[in-house]
């Protein structure tokens, strides 16, 4: 039997493993690992998680008896000190020796640390290790402890600096990071989405000190600050170094293996080092003069170097490896993919950015716009995926290649198809080589039934997970093809549907996000959950926006819709339609004076569109003097209830439709939903206010009202269908009362009522049994919770004019006054409309 040994169990030595006992010829071999942690491998790309749970086997890739029962020999807490070459042996720390037939070294990399002066300084340390981990809480308390405020340096703003600078926030002290360069992650943003980024991370409260060298470590014993100057230092109880990595290839410097001259050993495509029974995989592989310092690379090297032990020769390392990433930083989305950033004659680059929203987006296509490049993006990565998978298959770029970043107008728009349309061979998990096609076959060949065991299955989504989103689409819409029920689950962090998670928060009495994230959920949260946690949160104790304006989706946070150039637009409620001419006048006089785009809209009333951010406390301020509230355009929430004259003013009408909308208007304004609601009141069958188009119509007949819900206008019309006939006001409110709450608790987020009534098994005879007949028992519940949303009622923008700390918010800039200086607006027909789209 011959004996295959593993230097280092870090992710990589791990991955080898695993796949080495996977093939079917491992019996013949002998696998021992040796690894100088004290612990078997850990998922080192999820360490921060550690922060939250202190839990190491949370972080355990597999438990020590996973090696005993694959017939591996894991050796922790033992450093190899030595290879014998030529005798085919190692040493180690023990004073054991062993003898190899191939000898693998995965022994990863360390963390740069510069030669600064006084960086051997107590309160001086690096990011790597579990242990790292400990030894900075257990410093950072000990620092609260004396001094609440304290500070901590990241040296570093590359991807792991601001990983560290996330910890810092956690470990409660005050976090500024520090780099040399003059931009953020500057091997994957440009200037452009690295300040964008810069200013998201300082709204958050981190500090960023660009183009800064460190040249001393202040403090006698103990560091006390960083010296970049004179005169220019900053005062730190703590300092983090995240300056980069350094292969840990000792042992094949010593025992005479070619190296990189800046470190690193030298591998073929067979990763096969110079001497050709020892290979090197990992962050201590130099492959192509590049150290890889991403897991992804590092466990393609791990397959090619069992393939080439076990004799299958031809599976070699490709000569490009893809360098794309996505992660979370801080709860903030940044990506790059291909090439990120180029100069103007390699092709044509289309960018989009907002800084008020934090969101920069970049695509890089040919000078032929037919194929993708690359691209950066930051503050929504959710089209990551599809982006990546255009560049990596080369797929051709639509007609107007813009739309891929600004998406199709429209809500819910986007210009990609869904992951189905991808081609099978389309790498859908870069980590563990995992395609389209073998995710779908999996379940259709019946391996699988489950996204946990397509994950079981495949170990697709366990390296860096950034493909989780992708994944779990093909899952659902491969069940759906195949005729099974798929649970809409809400995201990663919450795996309930929507109406799950609202009753586990009302019986529970859960009132924020991290109470929620604590006690029902995982990880950090995403722009999924969160708005649909404000939406429960809302519905359930009538918070207004204002309350956790940070889980809010961004028009919610700034009480306005944010238009195509970055103005907002003001929507007072003007209940039923019916306004006064002095309210008119006061409309008229802010317009004016504010220099608003004036439109009457289908909900009948008055938008006012271009208003600069600073200036909506002044606007609002100035129109809730006059009597009106806000209209909660930009909510999922109420927005009108739409009505004709009725028998005020029309001779055909049978009631009083005006007063009726109003009254129900007051009533359901203000209360979020899973999506937005709007209503209508006719005087007669003639239907003049389009009641039937709305999400809840009514319509005076002979002898009362008839009750039409579960209508949509917009992109996908229904005609709303009959609940009740020939009912008085009070039953109206009653069975609205009754039909709205239950839709509010049981739709999934964002879907509208014609949806799920669509979905809604036994469809209206259903609904009328629930709302008519209570067959369900639960008419009063109902009754009462909505009863108690119309009395806690208060106008946000109300709270937001009278609150300063709420009005901090309203400002482009978070440290200045200053206002955006991107708005451009051009005359059209006496008013103003923002400028023209130029590519
Ligand atoms: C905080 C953090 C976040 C990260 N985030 C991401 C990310 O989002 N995406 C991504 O792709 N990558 C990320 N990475 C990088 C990723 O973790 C590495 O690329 C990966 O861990 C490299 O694996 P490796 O096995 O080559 O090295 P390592 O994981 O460092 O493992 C090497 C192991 O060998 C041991 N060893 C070394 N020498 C010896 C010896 N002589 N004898 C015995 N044992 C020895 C070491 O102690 C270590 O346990 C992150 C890294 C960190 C630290
Ligand atoms: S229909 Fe609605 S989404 Fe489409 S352009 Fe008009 S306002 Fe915008
Ligand atoms: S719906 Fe009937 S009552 Fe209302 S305006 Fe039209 S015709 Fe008149």
């Amino acid at each position: 039997m011959k004996t295959v040994i593993v230097v280092g169990n870090g992710m990589v030595g791990y991955k080898f493993c695993e796949k080495f006992i996977a093939t079917p010829s491992n019996n013949a071999y002998k696998l021992i690992v040796f690894g100088d942690e004290p612990r078997p491998a850990y998922d080192r790309v999820h360490l921060s998680e550690y922060f939250e749970n202190q839990d190491a086997k949370a972080l355990e890739l597999a438990p020590a008896t996973w090696y005993k029962k694959n017939g591996i020999e894991l050796i922790t807490g033992q450093r190899v000190t030595d290879i014998k070459k030529e005798k085919r042996e190692i040493h180690t720390d023990a004073g054991d020796s062993h003898s190899y037939d191939y000898l693998v070294l995965a022994t990863g990399s360390v963390p740069f640390v510069p030669p600064i002066s006084g960086v051997e300084k107590e309160g001086v340390f690096v990011y790597r290790t579990i242990e790292d981990l400990e030894e900075m809480m257990a410093y950072a308390s000990q620092i609260k402890a004396i001094k609440p405020n304290g500070r901590a340096a990241i040296l570093g703003g590359g991807l792991l600096g601001l990983e560290a600078g996330k910890a810092v926030l956690d470990m409660g002290l005050e976090p500024h990071v520090v780099e040399f360069a003059p931009k953020l992650m500057p091997r994957q943003l440009d200037s452009r989405s690295s300040n964008v980024l810069q200013l998201k991370l300082e709204s958050m409260g981190i500090q960023v000190h660009l183009s800064k060298a460190a040249n001393q470590i202040l403090g006698d014993k103990v560091i006390e600050g960083m010296e970049f100057g004179e005169d220019d230092r900053l005062d730190v109880d703590m300092l983090i170094i995240s300056a980069g990595i350094r292969p840990r290839d000792e042992l094949g410097r010593t025992c005479g293996l070619e190296m990189g001259t800046r470190g690193g050993i030298v591998v073929n495509n067979k990763m096969q080092t110079s001497a050709e029974d020892i290979f090197a995989i990992g962050e201590v592989a130099l492959y192509n003069q590049m150290i890889y310092g991403l897991v992804a690379p590092g466990y393609e090297m791990a397959d090619v170097a069992v393939n080439q032990i076990l004799g299958n020769r031809e599976v070699v390392m490709p000569d490009d490896i893809d360098m794309s990433t996505k992660l979370k930083l801080m709860g903030v989305d940044v990506a790059s993919f291909g090439t990120p950033y180029m100069p103007a004659d390699r092709g044509l680059s289309i960018i989009f950015e907002n800084k008020t929203k934090h969101l920069y987006k970049r695509i890089n296509v040919s000078h032929d716009r037919k194929t993708l490049l690359g691209g950066i993006l930051v503050g929504d990565a959710s089209d990551y995926n599809m982006l990546h998978q255009m560049y990596l298959n080369g797929m051709a770029l639509p007609e107007n290649a813009e739309e891929l970043i600004v998406g199709a107008r429209g809500e819910g728009g986007s210009a990609f198809g869904s992951a189905m349309d991808l081609p099978d061979t389309a790498q859908i998990c870069s980590c563990e080589s995992i395609t389209k096609g073998n995710i779908c076959s999996s379940l259709l060949d019946g391996k699988s039934e489950s996204l946990k065991d397509v994950i079981q299955c495949t170990k697709a989504t366990t390296g860096c997970g950034g493909c989780k989103p992708m994944v779990t689409e093909l899952v659902n819409e491969t069940l759906k093809s195949m005729g099974k029920e798929v649970k809409d689950v809400i995201c990663e962090h919450f795996e309930y549907t929507r109406q799950e998670l609202y009753g586990i928060v009302k019986v529970k009495g859960i009132s924020t996000y991290n109470e929620a994230l604590d006690k029902c959920g995982k990880g950090h949260g995403c722009e999924v959950c969160k708005p649909a946690l404000a939406s429960i949160f809302a519905t359930i104790y009538n918070d207004t926006a204002n309350k956790e304006d940070v889980i809010q989706d961004s028009n919610d946070r700034f009480l306005a819709n944010i238009q195509r150039n970055g103005s907002y637009s003001v929507v007072p409620r003007i209940p039923g339609g019916e306004i006064t001419p002095d309210k008119l006048i006061v409309l008229g006089d802010v317009a004016k004076e504010y220099g608003l785009y004036t439109k009457i809209t289908g909900g009948q009333r008055i938008d006012l569109f271009g208003a600069e951010l600073n200036d909506l406390p002044a606007i609002w301020k100035k129109l809730i003097d006059a009597g009106f509230e806000s209209g909660h355009a930009y909510g999922k929430a109420l927005r009108t209830v739409k009505s004709c004259v009725g028998s005020t003013w029309c001779r055909y009408g049978m009631d009083e439709s005006v007063s009726f909308a109003i009254e129900l208007e007051d009533r359901y304004k203000g209360i979020r939903s899973p999506h937005k609601l709007k209503g209508g009141v006719s005087g007669c069958i003639r239907e003049c206010a389009e009641a039937r188009g709305k999400d809840f119509g009514v319509i005076a007949v002979e002898g009362g009202w008839n009750l039409y819900v579960c209508g949509n206008g917009g992109a996908t019309p229904k005609h709303a269908q009959l609940l009740a006939e020939q009912i008085d006001n009070e039953t109206v409110i009653k069975y609205l009362d009754r039909f709205l709450m239950y839709y509010i608790r049981t739709a999934a987020p964002l879907m509208r009522t014609a949806a799920w009534l669509e979905k809604l098994e036994g469809g209206i005879e259903q609904l009328k049994k629930v709302v008519v007949e209570d067959s369900l028992n639960i008419a009063q519940e109902l009754e009462m919770d909505m009863q108690s949303l119309v009395d806690k009622y208060e106008c946000e923008w109300k709270q937001a004019v009278e609150n300063e700390e709420i009005g901090k918010r309203f400002k482009h800039f978070v440290n200045t006054d200053d206002r955006d200086d991107n708005l451009v607006f051009v005359p059209m027909r006496e008013q103003k409309m923002p400028e023209p789209w130029t590519n």
